[in-house]
């Protein structure tokens, strides 16, 4: 484990084997500086468990780079289990994982993600009391990580090109619980959709209420627009895409764009400006409410709306130095994690 090249003096991790209750489960720690480690549980059937630990690894770095740069009390983390979640989740497996996330004494605070949904987390929250505390009613998450990238969106296009959403194209990548709440807030400010989804319905039915066209998946991120919001995958920025991506700024919800650091570096030869995704898909982490804190809507929409602050800081200093965006963002969060 510690020689694993994505290991970065993570304080702990935790291996889980419940074969009782099918489970198999990895919880990395990677920062308890600036309090409780927050990060989601993600449930997916890896193909080797190696895969598992540097996905578990990966992720809990940068759950902490994101909870530093939205000033939240949380250090961080992030759990993976491994599994089909349409075939091999049960409530067994799931009070299984709160048991375990009960033993970590509260250093880890759980929360949904991909193959974990709000209903998921009522189970494992019967075994355990550290879940995150963001109000149902109000969708989960995900309807504050779209307002953020939204923020987001609005702020980039003023300070690269000058422009308002209204009267700018956008290629929309992925039309899921953050996609298509993104496209709808565009499509409602005046801006030109593109829109794309491996779902053929999902693209459809953003073409027809946005009056959208429809582009392949493919090829979202080739298309001659203002900007490419990449909401679907990681790794869309690489080696490959990079290359042919026509738009001036990306700026999209996806977690881990950046294929490698090259990438970062590929983006501004080519005077492309990557908003750094970490910093601005964390409207989720920014909305959650710390343990025993009643959630406020408006609060929470508020330190969502400070995302454009830090966002228009790393643009500036990443012009000023000549210097990628995403290194600028990890050294402004490395920063703030030390001081603590
Ligand atoms: P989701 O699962 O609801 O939606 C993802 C969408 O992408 C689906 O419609 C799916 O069909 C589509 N998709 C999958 N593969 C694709 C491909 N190859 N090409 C085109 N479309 C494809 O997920 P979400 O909650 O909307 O999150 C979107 C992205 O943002 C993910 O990468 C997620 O990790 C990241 N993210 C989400 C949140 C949140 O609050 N939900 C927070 C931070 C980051």
């Amino acid at each position: 484990m510690f020689d694993n090249i994505d290991f970065d003096q993570h304080e702990r991790v935790v291996f889980v084997n419940r074969p009782e209750a099918g489970l198999r489960a990895i919880i990395a720690i990677h920062s308890l500086a600036l309090g409780s480690a927050l990060g989601g549980c993600r449930m997916r059937p890896y193909e080797t468990s190696d895969a598992a630990l540097s996905d578990a690894l990966k992720l809990s770095k940068a759950m902490s780079y994101k909870n530093a740069l939205g000033d939240r009390p949380f250090g961080g983390a992030k759990a993976v289990i491994i599994g089909d979640p349409n075939i091999d989740k049960s409530a067994e497996l799931l009070r299984a994982f709160g048991e375990a996330v009960q033993a970590a004494g509260g250093d880890y605070v759980t929360a949904e993600d991909a193959g974990i949904n709000p209903m998921d987390i009522k189970a494992i929250s019967e075994r355990t009391a550290f879940t995150r505390n963001i109000a149902e009613e109000r969708g989960g998450p995900a309807p504050y990580t779209a307002y953020g990238i939204y923020i987001a969106i609005k702020a980039a296009l003023d300070q690269v090109s000058s422009r308002g959403v209204k009267g700018s194209s956008i290629s929309v990548q992925g039309l899921g619980g953050v996609g298509l709440d993104l496209a709808a807030r565009l499509h409602a400010d005046g801006a030109r959709l593109l829109v794309s989804d491996i779902d053929a319905k999902k693209a459809e039915l953003a073409a027809r209420e946005f009056g959208a066209e429809v582009v392949a998946s493919g090829d979202a991120h080739k298309q001659h627009v203002d900007l490419f919001a990449p909401c679907a995958f990681g790794g869309v920025l690489n080696s490959i895409t990079v290359g042919e991506i026509q738009a001036p700024i990306v700026a999209g919800a996806a977690n881990n764009q950046l294929a490698s650091s090259v990438d970062d570096e590929e983006l501004v030869r080519r005077g492309v400006v990557y908003c750094p995704d970490y910093v601005i898909n964390a409207g989720g982490i920014r909305a959650t409410e710390v343990q025993g804190v009643a959630f406020d809507h408006h609060a929470a929409l508020r330190r969502v709306e400070d995302i454009e602050t830090v966002l228009r800081s790393i643009i500036e200093t990443a012009r000023a130095r000549r210097l990628p965006t995403g290194r600028v963002a990890d050294e402004m969060a490395r920063a703030k994690i030390a001081r603590a």
